[in-house]
């Protein structure tokens, strides 16, 4: 993705409220992004749930930026 839009989804996320989504598309493929506390209640931390809709796959679970994983899924897929 260009610097511009990482920017963008960084920012995004930073404040993006508890069960919000947000649908934005990568290179081609439709990436929805949600913060969930379901899987981090013990930690007290929110976690990303990052899904590709356009492969039906499921490309990030974690308390951390999912950003470059959305890099990863899209270079990974345009391999194939
Ligand atoms: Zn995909």
């Amino acid at each position: 993705m260009t610097p511009e839009q990482r920017t963008y989804l960084e920012d995004r996320l930073q404040r993006m409220p508890l069960g919000e989504q947000l649908r934005t598309p990568v290179e081609g493929h439709r990436f929805v992004f949600m913060l969930t506390n379901l899987d981090g209640l013990h930690t007290g931390r929110s976690r990303f749930l990052v899904a590709c809709e356009t492969c039906s796959q499921l490309v990030h679970v974690a308390t951390t930026g999912p950003v470059s994983n959305v890099d990863m899924h899209v270079r990974e897929a345009n391999a194939r």
